[in-house]
């Protein structure tokens, strides 16, 4: 079942550095438990926006809820403690640790092992357990990241362009475990690869110049002739 009330609302959202207007006036909703992607060609303005939302950058204007709290403002600790979880482009994992004790420094002290072993399985490194993070292929070292912010249980995840240098098997293997988080994390996925954004088949908001140009499911963003043009570097 999933509630009418948003997880996570934008309202009017900007971001200027000097006079340059890098996010302008975003105002979006997103559902709990679903997944969501926020696709645009490079310089959109994607990473500026999910830096507000995690409190790594300030808003200039607009305000950001989680559930009914206002978070434009608090620190990004504050927001990762609400239940916000981050992962970034490139993977910041304990190169130096096993998997299983990477997961041990990003979990809870009293986290259920169960749970733990049901986050491993999800992001397909229940083989891995003992290997050190440093020998991890990149795909399963993005992936490791991600296991990690799932430990934290959070309510949000936030993922920045997380099929960065990955193989298609690799990127297909994302995609197929991120739909499986539907019903249990909001998930946002920033993306600009459209062939991974069709595998998820997520709603779909479309940044370009910092606006948001098109929000709706993928399928119908796909045959929208603006975003086509956008991506086609026609405008
Ligand atoms: P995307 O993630 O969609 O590729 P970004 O959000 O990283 O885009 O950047 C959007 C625009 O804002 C780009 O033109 C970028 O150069 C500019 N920008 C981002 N961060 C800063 C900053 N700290 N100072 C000045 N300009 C910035
Ligand atoms: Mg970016």
């Amino acid at each position: 079942m999933t509630s009418n009330i948003p997880i996570l609302t934008l309202n009017n959202v900007s971001r200027t550095f000097g006079t340059f207007k890098a996010v302008t006036d975003v105002s979006e909703t997103f559902g709990p438990d679903e997944l969501n992607c926020i696709i645009g060609p490079n310089g959109a303005g994607k990473s500026t926006l999910l830096n507000m939302i995690c409190g790594t950058l300030p808003v200039s204007s607009g305000s950001i809820s989680f559930g009914e709290t206002a978070i434009h403002g608090l620190s990004g600790d504050k927001i990762a403690r609400l239940g916000i979880a981050r992962k970034f482009q490139v993977p910041s994992v304990f190169e130096s640790l096993t998997v299983f004790e990477n997961f041990q420094v990003s979990a809870p002290a009293n986290s259920d092992l169960a749970i733990l072993e049901e986050i491993l399985s999800t992001v397909n490194l229940v083989e891995d357990l003992d290997v050190t993070a440093s020998d991890l292929p990149h795909g399963k070292k993005q992936w490791l990241e991600i296991g990690m912010a799932l430990t934290m249980q959070p309510k949000v995840l936030l993922l920045d362009e997380p099929t960065a240098g990955l193989s298609a098997d690799e990127t297909s293997a994302t995609a197929k475990f991120l739909r499986g988080l539907v019903g249990k994390v909001t998930v946002v996925v920033i993306e600009h690869d459209m062939a991974f954004v069709r595998e998820l088949g997520a709603r779909t908001i479309v940044l370009h110049h910092g606006e948001v140009i098109a929000s709706g499911p993928f399928s119908e963003i796909e045959n929208n002739e603006f975003v086509r043009d956008v991506y086609l570097g026609r405008r």
